[in-house]
């Protein structure tokens, strides 16, 4: 089959029709499949059914330094909970504070904190004029969520398989001192699945920035999450914290992280890891806001995950998991849409996503019709601030929830949806 740019209108049309007619029999199997957020499944969750069973009646509860953990008290974590999440923030357990249940809850809150209080004695960001913000896109859309709570300007900066265009990142933080900070996913990104090059990362900590409290969420929400356990087959990336204290901007960031997606959604630990005059600021304004987390979840994730020395083992059987469900997506794209060169999309080694790009001004039309068939996607434009992907041709695939055969259906359905989006634009 040649590509579509390459047919005649006569061929276009025949195509149309019989992709109509294999698009109208989906649609009669009254599917109901969803491929729209980066849920575990419950396969995967269950692998971290027995840390239930580790703290019973009979357990120890008393943390190495003491601490009673059914008790109040220790506002920044156990030691136990500190080098669990200093493992997976790759820092030093003193630069951590362990927090609740969920890492955008410590991003909230962070942002929070720097548009009530400012931070290191720079002016309280909800007393400047304007706030703005650099969106690596396609992104994550809670972050942006985020910023538009606080009704900070979201500048969009383009993504590629090294990280955000640092050209660009750099032309706009040494132009603008109301350009206050950027989201990064470093790893496995939320929804490319790129890993930040060594490079990149050096480039963001070294930077000239005009505003000097100018700060870098490193989410590292995909830290450990490889599909292959062989370390050669792994993305890794660059410890920013390490590369702010060699460029001389030793406060320039703040890692985040949580065992969401190690153990249970919603009912894991999240961290934030940072220098140590940013951890002394956060400790400080936090001793208005808690006694302290929840201590049993802290001490029974550490004990399930060894401290962090059980991380690689457990997420090697989430990656057995996850791998087969990325490789049929991509083989499923592959065998539906190549020939037809109507898009384009990313072969993760990691994380929860694949990043699709059909035809621009197809993407909304495309989720359309899917749901019409009944799969559901994430919204079109979900992945730019504003929910707005001005190409109108980005969609982020969430394949970790399905079961393999349902996700097979679901491809199906997705592919012939794209094909079809495609075939009415170009005889529009
Ligand atoms: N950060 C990124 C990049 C994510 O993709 C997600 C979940 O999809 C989260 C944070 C949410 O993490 P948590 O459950 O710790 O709030």
């Amino acid at each position: 089959m040649p590509r579509y740019a390459d047919m005649s209108k006569a061929e276009l049309e025949t195509e149309l029709a019989q992709v109509r007619a294999r698009y109208d029999e989906m649609v009669a199997r009254g599917l109901s499949l969803n491929m729209a957020r980066g849920k575990p499944s419950a396969a995967q969750l269950e692998l971290s059914l027995p840390m239930l069973d580790v703290l019973d009646a009979d357990a120890d509860l008393i943390a190495e330094d003491g601490t009673d953990c059914r008790n109040y008290g220790v506002l920044d974590g156990i030691p136990e909970a500190k080098r669990l999440m200093a493992a997976l923030l790759d820092d030093e357990p003193d630069n951590v504070i362990v927090l609740g249940n969920a890492s955008l809850t410590a991003m909230y809150d962070a942002m929070a904190r720097l548009m009530l209080f400012g931070t290191q004695g720079a002016a309280p960001w909800n007393q400047l004029p304007a706030v703005k913000w650099l969106c690596p896109v396609p992104g994550y859309d809670r972050h942006f969520t985020i910023c538009e709570a606080f009704g900070i300007e979201m500048i969009p900066v383009t993504m590629d398989e090294h990280g955000p265009d640092m050209d660009e990142v750099e032309r706009l933080v040494a132009a603008d001192e109301a350009v206050k900070g950027i989201w990064c996913v470093p790893k496995y990104s939320n929804p490319t699945g790129a890993t930040y090059a060594d490079e990149v990362v050096r480039r963001l900590a070294a930077m000239d920035a005009a505003a000097p409290d100018f700060r870098i969420f490193w989410d590292n929400a995909y830290a450990v999450h490889h599909f292959s356990a062989d370390a050669s087959e792994q993305d890794t990336v660059l410890d920013i914290a390490v590369a702010c204290a060699e460029a001389g901007n030793p406060d320039r960031y703040l890692k985040f992280g949580s065992t969401s997606k190690i153990t249970f959604p919603g009912a894991g630990v999240a961290a934030v890891a940072a220098s140590p005059a940013n951890v002394a600021e956060i400790k400080r304004h936090m001793n208005a806001q808690a006694i302290g987390h929840d201590k049993l979840n802290q001490l029974r994730h550490a004990r399930f995950l060894n401290e962090g020395a059980g991380l690689a083992e457990h997420m090697a059987r989430h990656g057995a998991l996850m791998g087969p469900k990325f490789e049929l997506v991509c083989r499923r794209l592959d065998e539906e849409l190549t020939e037809a060169a109507v898009a384009t999309w990313t072969t993760p080694r990691g994380g929860y996503f694949v990043s699709f790009d059909g035809p621009d001004g197809t993407a909304r039309r495309i989720v359309e019709l899917a749901k019409g068939a009944g799969v559901t996607m994430t919204g079109a434009g979900a992945t730019w601030p504003y929910g707005n992907d001005p190409a109108d041709g980005n969609i982020r695939i969430a394949p970790s929830l399905p079961p393999l055969e349902e996700l097979d259906a679901a491809m199906d359905v997705f592919c012939c949806c794209v094909k079809l989006a495609a075939l009415e634009q170009l005889l529009a």
